[in-house]
């Protein structure tokens, strides 16, 4: 097993999604695990880009600026990191505040049927937690978790967050190939997030990363989160197969999800090519 440590970490969430860091928290976090190349990838918004850059330049770090943006594909719900975006291009802009409503009109979907199933002041407690108002399903998890309706995150998701639960509702996100297109306008690089995290059978991802490369797309998460290291051989093998650069990236949200480390991943395979030497992001 390769037990090299990389120190770029290109996926990683603060408090303007659903992280539980403040934009400067996350970066010093970063310094102190040793991360020298960091991407804040916030769902569907870029707010803590600039909080995150003063805070990369007083401890140095280098920053690349990044979003994870929410796409559909066939009914399915597929999260595309863009990395080394403008942040000010007018199209991401328009994308943003699009998805932005989704969220929002989501949000109150959820809270009412959350209510309905007997869960008192859902919205309302779980805005007051999230303090934004781009509230996610992590957001309502804990919400959950606090109030004491599942004792962890994984019961949670069980019972309450996911489709045919009653805090699952689904959404319109733009397109996956209109995902690509906006990143790239917007001057970035497109990266399919966590392929191994859709419930995708074999044969559906691959049919999802043919669709992808010929829409566009860039590179793919080959090592996300915590991963076996069968999980970054398969997904190693598939980068390869569908001529897809390589990206690594915790996908950290918070120290409340100890499995996850921010930064302290494992090197890449060596026969992929990285997205950061093929984009050339550094
Ligand atoms: P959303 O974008 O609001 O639909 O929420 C997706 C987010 O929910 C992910 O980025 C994670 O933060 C979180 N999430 C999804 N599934 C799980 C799970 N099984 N356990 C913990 N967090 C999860
Ligand atoms: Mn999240
Ligand atoms: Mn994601
Ligand atoms: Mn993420």
């Amino acid at each position: 097993m390769d037990t090299m440590v990389s120190m770029i970490d290109l996926h990683t969430h603060s408090t303007a999604s659903d992280g539980s860091y403040t934009p400067t928290e996350l970066v010093v976090h970063s310094s102190i695990n040793g991360i020298q190349h960091l991407a804040l990838t916030d769902h569907d918004t870029v707010d803590g880009l600039d909080e995150a850059k003063i805070a990369s330049e007083k401890y140095g770090i280098s920053l690349i600026p990044g979003i994870e943006l929410s796409a559909q594909w066939q009914n399915r719900t597929l999260h595309i990191v863009g990395l080394s975006i403008d942040p000010t291009d007018p199209l991401l802009e328009a994308t943003i505040s699009e998805a932005k409503r989704i969220r929002v009109e989501r949000a109150r979907l959820i809270g009412a049927r959350l209510e309905k199933a007997g869960v008192e002041c859902a919205y309302r407690l779980t805005r007051e937690l999230a303090g934004t108002d781009l509230l996610g399903r992590l957001h309502f998890a804990k919400m959950l978790v606090e109030q004491g309706y599942a004792k962890d995150f994984k019961q949670v998701f069980k019972r309450y967050m996911v489709r045919g639960k009653p805090g699952y509702a689904s959404a319109e996100w733009i397109e996956t190939e209109a995902a690509v297109k906006v990143i790239h306008q917007a001057g970035g690089v497109a990266v399919l997030a966590h392929p191994a995290r859709y419930s995708l059978s074999m044969g559906q991802l691959r049919k999802a990363l043919r669709e992808f490369k010929y829409c566009g797309g860039d590179a793919m998460e080959v090592v996300s989160g915590n991963p076996r290291t069968q999980e970054i051989a398969n997904m190693s093998r598939l980068a390869h197969e569908y001529s897809l650069s390589a990206s690594v990236g915790s996908d950290f949200h918070g120290p409340d999800k100890p499995w996850v480390t921010l930064g302290r991943l494992q090197t890449l395979p060596v026969n992929n090519s990285s997205v950061w030497e093929a984009y050339d992001l550094l």
